[in-house]
């Protein structure tokens, strides 16, 4: 399938590539089954395409980036002017060597941190023109996390740890429907049956994918991952991946993932080249069944990246 490639920070995303597939085609892929979640098994498994409309409809968009950390003497420019957006349901990666700028691309990206100029917009609202307070309910709310580190709390079991959000807004994760989203998040990352295991009876994996599930249960718009796969091996790295793209194809979760690795960042519909703090290129990959990194190392050799 032709991979297209495209000028960074030039206007507005185009359409994803074409499936190569038939959509009505059962699924033949790596993707593990579902657990016992609101889903015939017989059902062929269409790969759902993201909502690649028109730019205004981004549901993040980052204008004109700019990040410079300052030591002492020393000034760093860590971003130098990052354009883009993602539409609703795009998996997309930011792909690039250490030091290139993708964990603060992502940390701005996400609100933790502020750029030193430019512009967030996270589903239409400006972030740094928002109160502090407002900026935290809106990343709060609206937007999950996935860091290298698994953060989770090992005296708590995984629907414990999953019910985190709600438990630290005050809300009661036993009953109704936090429940069932504890339940069918869990069965997304499939961890099925592993419900009362602590994080030391779970292998590295397993505990990512707890991590995952404790992000999405909140239904964030946005699903924000910083090398999730970096302390893992390949076989549980691909697991971590599988996860994510199950959540993208089956639940229309939009994923911006920072990846070295171009065997994780071929699982996205695009990839965006990070170096020295700027998008170097931007490759698009399109919706694929397969993850088969070979297309995309073969257009980053081609680029000289
Ligand atoms: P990557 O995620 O691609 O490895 P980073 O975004 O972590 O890159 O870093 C980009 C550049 O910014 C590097 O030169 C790094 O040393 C610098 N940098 C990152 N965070 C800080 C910080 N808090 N203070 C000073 N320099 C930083």
């Amino acid at each position: 399938m032709a991979i297209a490639t495209r000028t960074p920070g030039t206007g507005p995303v185009p359409p994803l590539g074409p499936v190569d597939r038939d959509p009505a085609e059962p699924r033949t892929g790596p993707v593990p089954p579902l657990g016992p979640v609101d889903r015939d098994p017989a059902e062929p498994h269409a790969v759902a395409q993201p909502t690649a409309s028109a730019a205004t409809e981004a549901i993040l968009e980052a204008r004109d980036l700019t990040k410079a950390y300052v030591l002492g003497q020393n000034r760093v420019e860590a971003l130098r002017g990052v354009s883009l957006s993602v539409q609703p349901g795009e998996f997309v990666a930011l792909m690039g060597p250490s030091g290139s700028g993708k964990s603060t691309l992502l940390q701005v990206l996400g609100g933790l941190d502020q750029p030193t100029s430019g512009e967030v917009i996270l589903e239409g609202q400006a972030i740094s023109q928002l109160s502090d307070d407002h900026a935290t309910r809106l990343r709060r709310d609206r937007t999950g996390f996935v860091f290298q580190s698994f953060n989770l709390i090992p005296l708590l079991d995984t629907v414990e740890n999953v019910a985190l959000p709600f438990t630290i807004a005050g809300e009661d994760p036993t009953r109704g429907e936090l429940r069932d989203r504890i339940r069918d998040v869990i069965a997304l990352v499939d961890l099925t049956g592993k419900e009362h295991h602590k994080p030391d009876q779970l292998s590295a994996g397993e505990q990512q994918r707890v991590a995952i599930a404790r992000a999405l249960v909140t239904r964030p718009a946005l699903l924000f991952a910083d090398e999730p796969t970096g302390n893992l091996d390949y076989t549980t790295g691909t697991e971590i991946l599988d996860a994510l793209w199950r959540s993208c194809v089956e639940r229309s979760q939009t994923i911006v993932l920072v990846t070295h690795d171009s065997k994780a960042a071929a699982y996205a519909d695009r990839v965006h080249v990070i170096g020295d703090g700027q998008i170097r290129e931007t490759i698009e990959l399109g919706r694929r069944e397969s993850h088969d990194a070979t297309p995309l190392i073969a257009r980053l050799a081609k680029l000289g990246l």
